[in-house]
């Protein structure tokens, strides 16, 4: 028959949270109860076990994972970096054509001038908004 008295004791045991004297008594019930003598044989197997499996070197699902998850970031970087080049390009493009316009000192191309220039200043302000998060995102790493 099963011992009751004692069944989650064998853990403890092995985890090292018992006082000396509940390690005392246990050890002395363990060296007469057989059923606890073979349980605390099977933790004690099964402790060992997962010790190893924490201890493993990551697998290949891990490996995999982080591949995956490498890729994904740097296509959305990638994404976003030829975004920025786009935008910068006609946002240049736009200055260089109303700067160079014979019509850029009269109202109309001063005005188109100052729309040009506001989406700069708020392109680059998003632009270091944007650098800042992702250079102190504490979740980039974890992300999988
Ligand atoms: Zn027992």
């Amino acid at each position: 028959m099963g011992c009751n008295r004692f069944q989650t004791d064998g853990m403890k045991f092995l985890d090292g949270e018992m006082t000396v004297e509940e390690k005392r008594v246990y050890e002395e019930h363990v060296g007469a109860c057989d059923v606890c003598a073979s349980e605390l044989e099977d933790l004690g197997r099964i402790v060992k076990l997962t010790d190893e499996l924490r201890l493993r070197p990551p697998d290949t699902e891990f490996w995999d994972s982080y591949w995956k998850s490498l890729y994904r970031r740097t296509e959305r970087g990638g994404g976003f970096l030829l975004l920025l080049i786009g935008i910068a390009a006609v946002l240049a493009f736009a200055a260089y054509k109303a700067v160079t316009s014979p019509e850029f000192l009269t109202f109309k191309g001063l005005a188109i001038a100052a729309v040009i220039l506001g989406l700069v200043v708020v392109f680059l302000s998003v632009v270091r908004e944007r650098y800042h998060e992702s250079k102190n995102d504490p979740y980039k790493e974890v992300e999988q």
